[in-house]
């Protein structure tokens, strides 16, 4: 299947793959054409599990109950709910007080373009599509810029996104829109909210959907060290807050907007491409669910609003296919490309999309 994929066009030098990657390739390429991202077990199950699996599923185990890897509901209730009330707070006191430096805008901006793209460049298409290869640092630094969005750790994130892939929009996707029995406004909901409150990310389905990541020593070190990453993702931007303003105030609104809103922002903005980029927008390709097109959040989730672009060709590391279809993350990657940074970045190929083309 590699051969349908057309991998960096300017042709970087394909460096080897590592053992853990070979075994995969083929069951991940061939979800580029099927829109399945997840069937690798198999291949896992046939000898890639090591001596230490005891030690993983103990390291699974650490966060944060027995059985599961997902957050507790208290965590999520805190995490969905705190950045706005921080953030309000934040908005009062700047009011109140006469305004503040307009540098904190640049902290919000720089804030969400790192961490955004740490979900879309380093969760999204590095971990959970393997849709390009770099090295160790360029991986664990982007892991690291996804885990300060607050959107769970890589090992969690994946597992559930891959659950999307393989079920998508039908009863067992974790958050679809169209869920049996619930009415249009409640599915939009569910999708963009509820289902973190009802998801539980289970050993089994991290067996079924990653085993690939359990072994990966990179993801499983930021599963671990998840809770550290949570806190500097609210340190480094109290830091800058300091940096710009040098008084008590200044620590407050680096809080209060570097990390309230700029959270709060990341979080409803990537929620959307599971709410809104499964009811709103274009379906220019064939694909088993209801993905769209959407051309506000190919824009402001940094191009994974061109959704039906990705379930069609779940494995592309570029998303906005056509030229006007703004893709910041494809932009980084092929820079990253052009600097040697990456390698093996896959892409549709002309017919490929051709064949997918809704008539
Ligand atoms: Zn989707
Ligand atoms: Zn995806």
């Amino acid at each position: 299947m590699a051969t349908s994929l057309v991998e960096d066009p300017k042709g970087n030098p394909k460096r080897p793959l590592e053992a853990n990657d070979s075994s995969l390739d083929s069951g991940l390429d061939s979800g580029l054409d099927s829109g399945l991202t997840t069937d690798v077990s198999p291949k896992l199950e046939a000898g890639t599990l090591n001596s230490n699996d005891a030690a993983s599923v103990a390291d699974l185990r650490r966060i944060p109950t027995k059985d599961t890897v997902a957050p507790s509901k208290l965590a999520i209730i805190l995490a969905v709910g705190l950045p706005p009330v921080v953030f309000i707070g934040g908005l009062i006191m700047a009011v109140v007080w006469g305004g503040v430096n307009p540098w904190f805008v640049a902290l919000v901006f720089g804030g969400w373009i790192a961490t955004g793209l740490g979900i879309t460049v380093g969760y999204h298409r590095m971990v959970a599509h393997r849709s390009f290869q770099t090295y160790g640092w360029v991986r664990a630094f982007w892991i690291a810029m996804g885990a300060m969005a607050l959107e769970g750790c890589p090992l969690q994130w994946s597992t559930v996104h891959r659950k999307h892939h393989k079920h998508s929009d039908e009863e067992s996707d974790p958050h679809t829109p169209h869920k049996e029995g619930h009415g249009w406004f409640q599915g939009l909901f569910f999708s963009h909210v509820g289902w973190m409150f009802r998801q539980h990310t289970f050993l089994d389905e991290v067996e079924k959907f990653s085993p690939d990541l359990r072994t990966d020593p990179i993801v499983m070190f930021f599963h671990r060290t998840y809770v550290y990453w949570i806190a500097l993702s609210v340190a480094i931007p109290v830091g800058i807050g300091l940096l710009i303003q040098p008084t008590v105030m200044g620590a407050v609104y680096g809080f209060c907007f570097g990390a309230g809103f700029r959270i709060f922002w990341t979080h409803h903005v990537t929620w959307s491409i599971n709410s809104v980029c499964h009811v709103f927008g274009a379906r220019p390709y064939k694909s088993k669910d209801h993905s769209r097109n959407n051309f506000l959040f190919g824009i402001l989730a940094l191009g994974e609003g061109w959704h039906n672009n990705h379930h069609a060709f779940p494995n592309s590391a570029r998303h906005g296919l056509k030229w006007w279809q703004f893709d910041l993350s494809w932009v980084v990657i092929r820079t990253m490309s052009l600097l040697g940074m990456v390698w093996n970045v896959k892409t549709p190929s002309k017919k490929e999309m051709l064949s997918k083309v809704n008539s």
